[in-house]
């Protein structure tokens, strides 16, 4: 048969990233730190870009810009957590993709040097959600790199543990990448050490699917700010389902951070449509957050 006229085949969306390093107040220490948390999450976007143009899926560059934002001691997720207030380190990630829903995440993790990699071997079996010692050993059987939790421990981190005994302001840092590969397809990825001064056993939204990370065919989300509030607000599958109804997802995102206020929370999220749209929100003072999409060259924004 020979196509005769008629619309041209419909291309899909261009190859897109969003990261985020955490949604809070524009403090001092933020503010000194900008230029470096400009270059690094500039940096994450590049190799991210790579990836894609050399056909990586949408899941590992997701993943990989997790890993390299974990990495990174400035945030507040691997190296660099934000210590519970016993002084020890927890983790939880999440990683999901959208064309099957596959899932898979960590929580209240010890010593898996990167939780987006336990996450992502979690996702890779029959289980959703794993926690704690046996998350960490699982991780360690494949191979995962582990160190003792003390290693996850800065100087910084126990400094504002400290500081908050006084001041009571929660710090944030949280990271986390939504990305459109060139099949059109979707992944979402988030990864925290949770709350300064959090109750051990304490978890929050990053590793629960609706709450602060999500990708279905039509959509992919990762959240950030107080996990309550994004729990309690159903954050991400809020945006979901109101994209799935036909909605915008601009709007979808400020109706869900609208929720997020309405039950007494702030924070941020980043999102990606198989449209073409993305929204990168905040109720917050400030957001690190960047942006790369096909044909275009990354960007990167740290305050409102
Ligand atoms: N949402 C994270 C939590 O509640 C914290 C953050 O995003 O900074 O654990």
């Amino acid at each position: 048969l020979i196509a005769t006229g008629g619309a041209a085949a419909p291309q899909p969306p261009l190859p897109a990233i969003l990261i985020h390093a955490g949604a809070g107040p524009f403090r001092d220490r933020l503010r000194a730190d900008q230029p470096q948390v400009t270059r690094v999450l500039h940096d994450v976007l590049t190799r991210g870009r790579t990836a894609l143009e050399q056909g990586a899926d949408a899941l590992a560059v997701a993943i990989r810009c997790v890993e390299l934002l974990e990495d990174c001691e400035l945030f507040n997720a691997g190296v660099g957590s934000a210590l519970c207030a016993d002084g020890t380190v927890e983790m939880s990630a999440a990683a999901m993709r959208g064309s099957d829903r596959a899932a898979g995440a960590v929580a209240g993790v010890h010593t898996v040097r990167n939780p987006i990699r336990a996450a992502e071997l979690v996702l890779g079996g029959q289980q959703v959600l794993m926690i704690g010692e046996p998350a960490d050993r699982r991780a360690a059987e494949h191979g995962l790199a582990t160190q003792p939790n003390d290693a996850f421990i800065t100087k910084r981190e126990q400094v504002a543990l400290a500081l908050r005994a006084q001041s009571d302001a929660a710090a944030h840092g949280t990271v986390g990448a939504v990305c459109r590969d060139r099949r059109g397809e979707l992944a979402a990825a988030t990864s925290t050490g949770g709350i300064s001064g959090q109750p051990p056993g304490r978890v929050g939204d990053s590793p629960l699917f609706g709450a602060g990370t999500w990708a279905d065919a039509n959509v992919a989300v990762s959240c950030t700010g107080e996990g309550e509030a994004f729990i309690r607000a159903g954050a991400a599958a809020r945006i979901a389902a109101q994209v799935a109804a036909g909605r915008s997802l601009q709007t979808s995102a400020s109706d869900a951070l609208a929720e997020v206020g309405a039950v007494g929370g702030r924070g941020g999220l980043i999102a990606l449509s198989a449209a073409g749209a993305y929204a990168l929100e905040l109720s917050t003072e400030a957001m690190p957050r960047g942006r790369w999409q096909a044909g275009g060259e990354p960007q990167v924004w740290v305050a409102r």
